[in-house]
């Protein structure tokens, strides 16, 4: 591994930007391996360094907007050694300016970024699995795997197909069916064991140990988080190369929520953007909220809950990343909220009644906490607000079953669609939204 990794590096001298893994608690550095937690002094989770001095001489906004639509034309920001990474159309996703959503929550300024749409699996897990296996295969891995609650096992398989790497994933047995085959057709070996996503974590963190495998959010967990950044990028690029004023985004870890701050920190760092105050808040559902109940509790550390929501993506009991989240969220003066399941459901229906987008629950929950904190005064309406959707609908469909009502049977002739017309004329559309509040 070492050695693969050691001609890479010689292969490319100039283009290398980072520099080590940097433990985030003691500061501690380790070499460019395969490894997540400081292992010689406090086990704390590790990161990846750059040299920003080398990033600032290299990159530009033309250099960038001159690079592939996709989230490689960030290379130089991302840890990845080549000039050739699994590039599968990744990124780039459309900024949408929400006007009639804006208009029903009282906001001025609104935008979608729409991760629904990500490929090549529609969800933004596209983002950190693009970067975690090209890295995957420069540290010499020819097996990759990972501990999913839906997304991640999709993105992971079907990355895997396409750059020919052999793939086993592991995913709670109760998830959602779109999820599930979503996972199927591309061939891996899929894992679906009896447990919620934390015990299929931990029975991950042993398998990683014996089996030698890439487990991209255990052991290659440095640079598969590195990957969110890009939805940092983006929207900074998108808005015109201006950073937002509030940014909504979900909490399952805590690692997405993170790494869009150090990914507006790092354009400011470098130049490519002004800086400017950013209020960071997250949302998660009521059934799994141990980060949003630290904030509220004025707690600096975690309680673990056992996870029992809809929102199925973003159920994780005892995330990694919460302290880093809370610290975040308090000290750019943002929230962390949490809704419950109708909620959630009312907001997917929201979105995609105002807006076109049909996400899944957990862009239900970040949809209906930017509600709540509008109503609630924790938005103001001058701020320019992006709220992150980072997953599709078509994979949870169960959760809206049976709250979008039924298509109207009729017979292939004018009376029989007249009459129907006529029936679904006097139902009133707003009884449907009243069924679910
Ligand atoms: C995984 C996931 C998230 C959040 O992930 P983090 O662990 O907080 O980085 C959000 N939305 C969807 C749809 C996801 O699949
Ligand atoms: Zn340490």
């Amino acid at each position: 591994m070492t050695q693969a990794l050691d001609t890479a590096i010689a292969q490319h001298p100039k283009t290398q930007t980072f520099t080590a893994l940097r433990c985030r608690e003691c500061g501690e550095t380790y070499d460019l391996g395969a490894k997540h937690v400081c292992e010689d002094v406090c086990f704390g989770p590790l990161e990846v360094a750059y040299d920003y001095d080398a990033i600032r001489r290299q990159v530009t906004r033309q250099t960038i907007e001159a690079g592939p639509k996709s989230i490689w034309r960030y290379k130089e920001f991302l840890p990845v050694v080549g000039d050739n990474p699994i590039d599968v159309g990744t990124g780039m996703t459309p900024l949408l300016q929400a006007n009639r959503l804006a208009r029903r929550l009282g906001l001025k300024r609104l935008y979608i970024k729409n991760d629904a749409v990500n490929m090549p699996t529609l969800s933004f897990k596209d983002r950190v699995v693009s970067v975690a296996l090209t890295r995957a295969r420069e540290l010499g891995f020819t097996t990759v795997s990972c501990a999913s609650t839906g997304n991640l096992a999709n993105s992971t398989a079907a990355i895997a197909a396409n750059a020919g790497l052999d793939c086993c994933v592991f995913i709670p047995a109760d998830l959602e069916a779109g999820k599930v085959l979503g996972t199927l057709i591309y061939g891996p070996t899929v894992m679906a064991v009896e447990g919620n996503y934390d015990q299929v974590n931990r029975l991950c963190s042993e398998v990683a140990n014996t089996q030698g495998w890439g487990f991209v959010n255990i052991n290659l967990r440095p640079y598969y988080s590195e990957g969110s950044k890009t939805l940092g990028y983006e929207v900074a690029e998108q808005l015109g190369w201006q950073l937002p004023d509030h940014i909504v985004a979900p909490l399952a870890s805590g690692s997405l929520y993170t790494k869009i701050y150090k990914g507006f920190q790092e354009f400011i760092k470098v130049g490519l953007v002004d800086d400017k105050p950013v209020r960071f808040s997250g949302a998660q559902a009521e059934g799994c909220s141990p980060i949003a109940q630290a904030f509220h509790e004025g707690r600096d550390f975690i309680n673990p809950v056992k996870p029992s929501t809809i929102a199925k993506s973003i159920a994780i009991g005892n995330p990694a990343d919460g302290i880093y989240a809370l610290d975040i969220a308090r000290k750019t003066n943002g929230n962390i909220a949490a809704v419950s399941d109708p909620e959630i459901v009312e907001g997917m229906k929201l979105l995609a009644e105002t807006e076109g987008i049909f996400t899944e629950t957990a862009g239900g929950t970040t949809i209906a906490v930017l509600k709540k904190l509008v109503e609630s005064g924790k938005i103001d309406p001058e701020e320019t607000t992006v709220a992150y959707i980072t997953g599709n609908g078509l994979k949870t469909q169960e959760a809206v079953q049976s709250y979008v009502g039924e298509p109207l049977h009729i017979e292939p002739k004018l009376d029989s669609f007249e009459r129907a017309l006529e029936r679904s004329r006097t139902l009133d559309r707003l009884d449907w939204q009243q069924v679910i509040v």
